[in-house]
């Protein structure tokens, strides 16, 4: 009946002619199907399902149901600016090599380097100018320890949550999930945005590290923030060393606490200057 069904309608579509009782017929037969299927979904699939795209082919590559949970919970979030903030692929990536406008984010990152060997003799700034693509942050996503601990945490609260009622009968309603993961807050905070959303992925960040002697001795690591950038200063000085030669570079990043990481604007490209939060 089903398939008959679907025959009809797409010979209907091709004649031109889609008769508003098929329709119908047709929009209550998916609805039926859809929320059939949201019962009996394995939940994995089920939490990619209601991703908003482009972030559903990522969610799929995270197999990890609470670090899945823990990036749906950035999609809902950013939905509204997903697809312009969206990492870009392997083919805008290679696209960047060797543009005006890849020239024009080295320079920049040079003088800053100069200006910081320059303001402080003996020490030198490594700046990591790759596009971080989308797959490399699914394969940090999928490892890292912190997106771990606050994965189990809203895993684990996710259960409490849903288990007693809805989960009963199959995976809660779509919505009041999404409503649920955007008022989660988490106490142990991931380090890491998730896949897709860092402005790494569009070459509009980049993190600065301080060098000695061809080692790093300042990384871009939150166990060093304290007892490193903080009590050596190399936070202030860098910053200096920004507003002295880098006038498109804009940080470093507050939340979460990251000094070495700052913003970039890129004056070729008005869109791109909206300030919008985030790593
Ligand atoms: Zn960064």
């Amino acid at each position: 009946m089903h398939n008959a069904l679907m025959k009809k309608i797409s010979v209907a579509e091709r004649m031109g002619h889609f008769p508003v009782t098929l329709s119908v017929i047709f929009l209550s037969f998916t609805l039926a199907n859809s929320a059939r299927a949201s019962e009996t979904m394995p939940l994995g699939q089920f939490l990619s399902s209601i991703a908003p795209p482009p972030a559903d082919e990522a969610l799929d590559e995270i197999p990890d149901i609470g670090r899945k949970l823990l990036a749906l919970r950035s999609y809902v979030r950013a939905r509204s600016y997903l697809v312009e903030r969206w990492s870009w692929s392997d083919e805008k990536i290679k696209d960047f090599q060797g543009s005006a406008a890849q020239q024009a984010l080295l320079a920049e990152v040079a003088a800053v380097g100069a200006y910081f060997a320059q303001a402080n003799p003996g020490y030198e700034i490594y700046a990591n100018t790759k596009v971080r693509s989308l797959d490399t942050q699914i394969v940090k996503w999928n490892s890292n320890v912190s997106v771990g601990i606050a994965a189990v945490e809203i895993y684990s609260k996710w259960k409490e949550h849903f288990n007693t009622n809805e989960m009963n009968e199959g995976n809660p309603d779509p919505e009041k999930l999404r409503r649920w993961l955007s008022g989660f807050v988490s106490t142990k905070r991931a380090n890491l945005a998730a896949p897709g959303l860092t402005l790494h992925g569009r070459a509009l960040a980049i993190d600065f590290q301080i060098m000695r002697n061809g080692k790093i001795i300042a990384g871009a690591n939150s166990k060093q923030i304290d007892p490193v950038w903080r009590a050596h200063g190399w936070d202030i000085k860098l910053k200096e060393s920004m507003d002295a030669a880098g006038p498109l570079f804009e940080g470093p990043l507050t939340s979460p606490d990251e000094p070495w990481h700052f913003n970039y604007h890129p004056a070729a490209h008005p869109a791109q200057q909206k300030s919008v939060a985030g790593r």
